[in-house]
């Protein structure tokens, strides 16, 4: 038998990789206008025809290329915009895969000319189906002028996947404006079949989101700007009144890249909240600005999806920083703070608070426009006093704050404020009064059902105990060691080399949660004794279990050590889902987590019950 694998022809891989990069003209659309933007260009134009089915054209006047440069362009896999695997973590610039020109002269044909200012004779490339069919030195303006001809002229079947000229037309405007909306500095125009469709003088971004959205937001954005060493956001929201019925002004950049994040677009929502009617869409054209090594830009081939190293703080500054935008414009008047520096420079922040200035505190308007829904900083009672919250909320406590936040707390208090109130403030749940001698239920062996005054809650089992654990042993860690219990045969366990060195680092930590354990030689341990708690006899698995577990969240680089290991053990040790729980058993369950600082949610933020009110329901039952 011969053999049979063999490499395909370059044209081929090229126009299979294609398939990921350009699926419609608007992906060329978007590649070549992110090339010219990371060429430095001032002024740039697209034209198109047939939808660009027929023509893409990119005319720019950015720093061009050389004769080389040109050829080397259409390679796949050329950039120069990084040359090694750490220039990943520091992108500036839009394009760094170096498969867009590649992708595109793969499946259309294309006609580049390009000349760099400083030289007098420019290049002129035709490239086909990957082939170089010219290269000539030619007369062109300096800068770069690149036409797409015939999209998949060359894959008939998708050619004909095109939906219709209207339809293509869209996504074109759409990544047009999306590029555009990013670099309010540079000038835009988009030509359609010779009619002028954009014409974007260089400005403000103000005057930029005018221009694409239109006038009659004149008066009608809010500026939002927030700024921290860990990131930066700013940009406009339109005022409440300006909510549409269909979603559609809404834009997200990160490091002006336009990007798609529902998430994100949930926290803008949050931050709307009450004030606009739910089924409808605020206006948002927001701006985040972070290290480029916190965001992973590569997880998308079009790029629009992106993964945050830290999806929590950037959610809850989102909503912290649109929240407090909203409330400066007329939510509330009489509150008129910057949520950065003049707020730590109040007494009340500052010092500690004692009885005293708890009861000025209580009696000032300051305390009461916070406890007011809807302001910049919602604080909802719960079934602890106010006023522990309010301090919480510039105090936050070790529970939610893991001491070593390290570069990110020593910011400022912003992110200490976001921090805690990503986990918890913004989603403290109402007041609750609980009937104390209620008979429980419970459901599927999962839930508990508890009345309150007016209604009911449904706890989930396992979420409620995580929280009691973990703050149990967030006091352990910090003092209160856990009572152990010695083992009468004491186990061994083996470690491969990895583990066990991570083991040897934390064994201390685990000593102060109850585990006893004591190095072997040879990668081995023995344990002593194991938390008061937990059954006897299985301690080798759980010890086993509770690695395997810390090493998957060891890239959480803002938890301590100590920290990940109590929501390990936490999770680990928590009630089960399945588990049938006796009256007693869910009574403790019930008194030790409403004892809790954080009732209502786990230690990385599921709701530990949900509340069902007495007005809700008799909603439900149509009798309000
Ligand atoms: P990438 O943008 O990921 O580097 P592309 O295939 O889009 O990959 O482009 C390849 C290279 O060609 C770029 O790195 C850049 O050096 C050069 N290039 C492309 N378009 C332009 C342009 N309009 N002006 C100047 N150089 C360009
Ligand atoms: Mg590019």
């Amino acid at each position: 038998m011969p053999d049979i694998i063999q490499l395909l022809p370059d044209n081929i891989a090229n126009q299979i990789a294609a398939g990921e990069v350009i699926q419609r003209p608007a992906s060329a659309v978007k590649e070549l206008l992110e090339n010219a933007v990371d060429a430095s260009a001032t002024e740039i134009k697209l034209i198109v025809t047939d939808a660009g089915k027929n023509l893409v054209q990119v005319v720019d006047n950015g720093k061009g290329m050389s004769e080389t440069d040109a050829r080397m362009a259409f390679e796949r896999h050329a950039t120069s915009k990084i040359s090694n695997i750490e220039d990943l973590f520091k992108i500036k610039t839009m394009g760094f895969r170096g498969e867009a020109l590649a992708s595109i002269a793969a499946v259309a044909q294309v006609e580049l000319k390009t000349r760099k200012t400083d030289e007098e004779l420019g290049t002129c490339i035709e490239i086909e189906n990957s082939i170089v069919k010219s290269q000539e030195p030619c007369a062109t303006a300096a800068g770069t002028n690149i036409c797409m001809k015939n999209l998949f002229f060359n894959v008939p079947a998708r050619r004909n996947f095109l939906k219709s000229n209207a339809a293509e037309l869209r996504h074109i405007v759409d990544e047009f404006i999306r590029v555009a909306m990013a670099f309010p500095h540079i000038f835009f125009s988009l030509t359609s079949n010779g009619q002028q469709v954009f014409h974007l003088e260089a400005g403000s971004l103000k005057h930029r989101i005018l221009q694409i959205l239109g006038t009659a937001y004149s008066a009608k954005l809010v500026n939002v700007r927030e700024e921290t060493d860990y990131m930066n956001i700013y940009g406009f929201v339109g005022k409440p009144d300006t909510a549409k019925k269909t979603r559609g002004d809404q834009y997200f950049f990160v490091n002006s890249r336009y990007i798609k994040s529902a998430y994100l677009n949930h926290a803008v929502m949050n931050a709307f909240d009450e004030m606009i009617a739910k089924d409808s869409f605020p206006m948002y054209v927001l701006f985040i600005d972070l290290d480029p090594s916190q965001v992973d830009i590569n997880v998308h081939p079009t790029k629009q999806e992106i993964k945050f190293e830290d999806e929590k703080i950037v959610y809850a500054f989102v909503q912290a920083a649109v929240k407090h935008a909203l409330a400066q414009f007329s939510i509330a008047p009489s509150l008129d703070f910057s949520l950065n520096a003049d707020i730590q420079q109040m007494e009340a922040i500052s010092k500690p608070a004692n009885e005293d200035r708890l009861q000025s505190i209580a009696s000032s308007n300051l305390f009461k426009t916070f406890t007011q829904k809807n302001q910049a900083h919602k604080i909802e009672g719960t079934n602890r006093s106010e006023l522990k919250h309010w301090k919480d909320f510039y105090e936050p406590s070790s529970l939610e704050l893991p001491s070593d936040l390290g570069s990110v707390t020593e910011t400022g208090k912003l992110e200490q404020e976001l921090e805690y109130s990503g986990y918890s403030l913004l989603k403290q749940g109402p007041q609750i009064r609980l009937l104390p001698d209620a008979t429980l239920v419970q459901l599927h062996n999962t839930y508990i059902i508890t009345p309150t005054s007016e209604g009911f809650l449904l706890i989930h089992q396992q979420q409620a105990h995580e929280r009691i654990l973990y703050e149990r042993y967030i006091e352990a860690a910090n003092g209160k060691q856990m009572p152990a219990q010695h083992s009468l045969f004491p186990s061994t366990i083996e470690l491969n080399a990895t583990d066990s060195v991570l083991m040897e680092e934390l064994l201390p930590d685990l000593k102060v949660l109850g585990y006893l354990i004591e190095p072997f030689g040879n990668n081995t341990f023995v344990v002593q004794g194991t938390p008061a708690d937990i059954l006897q006899g299985n301690e080798k698995m759980v010890i086993e279990l509770l690695l395997e577990q810390y090493k998957h969240f060891t890239s959480d680089i803002k938890f301590s050590k100590r920290e990940k290991l109590v929501r390990c053990v936490a999770k680990q040790q928590a009630i089960k889902t399945g588990k049938a729980m006796a009256q007693k058993e869910m009574m403790v369950l019930k008194e030790e987590l409403f004892r809790c600082q954080v009732p209502n949610v786990t230690p990385n933020g599921s709701p530990t019950y949900l509340e069902f009110k007495g007005d809700y329901l008799e909603r439900m039952f149509g009798r309000q």
